[in-house]
């Protein structure tokens, strides 16, 4: 069962929503327009709904209409406004000069606000109201630029921190300055969570959606105070009074109509106070799985649906990866790249430090939680906690997965290699970056592992300081007598040409190779610099090259089949002398075409690419006819079971899967890349997969 704690993002459609939509489509399907007996019965449902939302939001005399969302809302409201001010100005009236929206405000404000100030040739300037830590405005700067101002947009709650406006605050401020401005209340986050008495606040226009409470997409309304200036988005047919033409959606309407007479019988959503408990228990369970997680606005004056956090050292796209294995739905403080989480603009402009803004994690749920989501919640929480754990990225672990082999720690363009010899419990890391170090100290102190050499294929300078820094993160029992005769880029001067990291069994060979200076690169003569070879009997050696990747040299100096692991950040750092041409076809099989596939494919491996806290919590799928390995993708690089023991084996035809498929199609193209001719991915990950319910899937026994 998935636990959705996605609510700001949107939710899911409530029974008796759903079953008001249906009854409209199939029963009360009449035009609202048409005068005979079942427009009637429509045009009544539309009314029935319009007062119960205005008796919900205290929205007295003012105008509702039904919109398609919050977006449409907004623009509407941002029209009517900017088109009031134009008309003032041709009359000679002063409009001000700004148009003021609060920082943290959802893009879809100041992106309207420059809009329609574009369109309508106003040329106002769009301007931020700062926020403090706490997320709530600044009203001193709120005071200080009210009487210029002619609209002000500021939000009942952030849908990224759950933090609640001080709507009274603003209104007495935007009052004490004698400010004419129009004002906006973006009321989407606090719809079924805070009483926002539109009518008694001077509150112009309110935009709400009704997909972020059990309502579908596609359905939302706008408030418009007795007064305020109104110009249509939509012109036509005249429906809604004119203000909005089209037909009306009407089971959107009736859906959200069940939803407002489920929030106002009390009956179906859970008390303020019960969701407060709830936060709190989601709160310590995530206190607990995660040492030194901190939340990123105050839980007092924030929404009780909604926790935002970041622990240290731990990106958001980790996170998010963490508890999508465990079926827990989470979001990035804000919109994900494929690659990576932006950071948070949010966060940026309530000023949190860069590292809590980069792995801001959002939790929320809806007001129709109840006691048994939230202790599977909890549980599940403590499960990710434990994972994270056990693969050394969190707290203390009594048992730790083993960690051998190849390492690759990649971010910002650039990558670290961590070489570990479980047996002797030695490692070796090969340019070292200020980002992993803490993760590395980790990973030793959790393996009770010794730091034998900080190698680098960088310039002496770089490489010194990175390896100082390593090596003061580090705790001293991790530290190997680190040879103070080493050498600028940390190779001990009292070893010959070669290191031997592991036992002879499965001998890995480390040794230093020198690549002369290159006077014919491209971007300008590159010194001499020192190259790592490793090598283990039977898999093509790997040899760690750093920005030298195309050093005319390489070829001589490095044995025939070499992999190179560059500068590049992930499954992109490993390279081949001579790049063989990408592949022609298409490596991507589809779900619906993976059981003939498999059938097509004797011997087919199996590959889990997702890093091991994620296989740790869920189920390993089993496929008839395949082998299964799981290899995370930050050991692809390993001799022993990763991209250089395939490339020995090129008969073997290999299928990589991963969460969503983005990182298996890196791994099937990096082996296609290196030479390997039979590497595919399987298209949209786990997700589609389970979504398709494949017969041949099982789960692990
Ligand atoms: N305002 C806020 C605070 C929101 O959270 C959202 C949606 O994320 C919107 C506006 C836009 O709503 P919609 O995309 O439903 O139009």
């Amino acid at each position: 069962m998935d636990i959705y704690l996605d609510a700001n993002a949107t939710t899911p459609v409530l029974a008796q929503a759903r079953t008001a939509a249906i009854q409209a489509m199939v029963d009360d399907y009449g035009n609202p327009s048409s005068i005979h007996s079942t427009g009637l019965k429509a045009k009544a449902l539309i009314d029935g709904v319009r007062a119960l939302a205005r008796r919900l939001l205290g929205a007295g005399d003012g105008q509702l209409l039904f919109t398609s969302g919050a977006t449409e809302g907004i623009q509407t409201a941002v029209l009517s406004s900017l088109g009031a001010l134009r008309e003032r100005r041709e009359r000679g009236e002063p409009v001000g000069s700004l148009l003021l929206y609060g920082a943290t405000e959802h893009k879809a404000v100041p992106e309207a606000l420059k809009h329609w100030n574009r369109l309508l040739g106003l040329g106002l300037q769009v301007q931020a109201i700062p926020v403090g830590t706490d997320g709530q405005h600044d009203l001193a700067w709120l005071a200080g630029h009210a009487a210029d101002a002619g609209l002000v947009c500021t939000m009942a709650a952030n849908n990224e921190t759950g933090v609640i406006s001080d709507l009274d605050g603003i209104a007495a401020t935007l009052q004490a300055a004698g400010s004419r401005a129009f004002w906006m209340v973006d009321g989407v986050q606090a719809l079924g969570k805070l009483p926002l008495r539109l009518a008694e606040r001077r509150i112009d226009y309110a935009p709400f959606s009704g997909h972020k409470l059990y309502a579908p997409k596609g359905i939302g309304l706008l408030y418009v105070r007795p007064g305020a200036p109104f110009t249509p988005l939509l012109a036509g047919g005249g429906q809604e009074g004119s203000l909005r033409s089209g037909t009306e959606n009407m089971s959107g309407i009736a859906a959200l109509g069940a939803v407002l007479a489920a929030l106002e019988d009390g009956r179906t959503f859970r008390s303020g106070a019960q969701l407060q408990r709830f936060r709190d228990r989601l709160a310590e369970a995530l206190l607990a799985a995660f040492p030194g997680l901190v939340f990123n606005a105050p839980l007092a004056g924030s929404l009780p649906t909604t926790l935002n956090f970041s622990v240290p050292g731990l990106p958001s796209r980790l996170l998010l990866d963490l508890f999508d294995a465990a079926d827990v739905r989470v979001s990035g403080g804000s919109a994900c790249s494929a690659a990576q989480a932006a950071p948070s603009f949010v966060l940026q402009a309530m000023g949190l430090p860069d590292w809590q803004t980069a792995s801001a994690v959002r939790l929320s749920f809806g007001p129709a939680a109840d006691e048994a989501f939230i202790a599977e919640a909890v549980a599940r929480i403590a499960a990710c906690g434990l994972a994270l754990r056990r693969s050394c990225l969190a707290g203390p672990s009594e048992d730790p997965l083993a960690s051998d082999g190849v390492l690759q720690l990649s971010a910002g363009g650039a990558s670290s290699w961590l070489l570990v010899d479980g047996e002797r419990r030695q490692a070796w890391v090969l340019d070292p970056q200020p980002e992993f170090n803490e993760r590395v100290a980790r990973l030793l102190r959790c393996h009770s592992l010794q730091l034998h050499a900080v190698l680098d294929t960088r310039a002496p300078l770089l490489a010194a300081t990175a390896r100082a820094d390593l090596l003061q993160a580090c705790d001293a029992a991790n530290l190997a007598q680190l040879a103070a005769d080493a050498d600028a880029q940390g190779w001990p001067g009292r070893s010959d040409a070669v290191y031997t990291l592991a036992p002879p069994a499965s001998a890995l060979q480390l040794s230093r190779l020198q690549l002369p200076a290159d006077a014919t690169h491209p971007d300008g003569p590159r010194a001499a610099q020192p190259v790592w070879l490793l090598q283990r009997e039977g898999a093509p050696a790997l040899a760690f090259v750093g920005g030298a990747a195309e050093h005319p040299a390489l070829a001589q100096l490095l044995p025939a089949g070499t992999v190179l692991c560059s500068e590049a950040t992930g499954p992109a750092a490993l390279r081949r002398i001579t790049a063989a041409s990408e592949p022609a076809a298409q490596p991507a099989i589809s779900p619906a075409t993976l059981a003939a596939f498999v059938r097509s494919q004797p011997g087919l491996r199996l590959v889990d690419v997702r890093e091991p806290y994620e296989q740790l919590l869920s189920d390993m799928p089993a496929l008839h006819g395949a082998e299964l390995q799981a290899l995370p993708l930050s050991r692809l690089a390993d001799p022993a079971q990763g991209a250089p023991a395939w490339l020995a084996e090129p008969g073997r035809p290999l299928l990589f899967f991963c969460r969503s498929g983005g990182r298996s199609l890196q791994a099937a193209q990096t082996l296609r890349r290196l030479g390997h001719p039979a590497a595919w991915t399987l298209e949209g990950g786990l997700a589609m997969w389970q979504a398709q319910g494949e017969p041949v899937f099982m789960p692990a026994i």
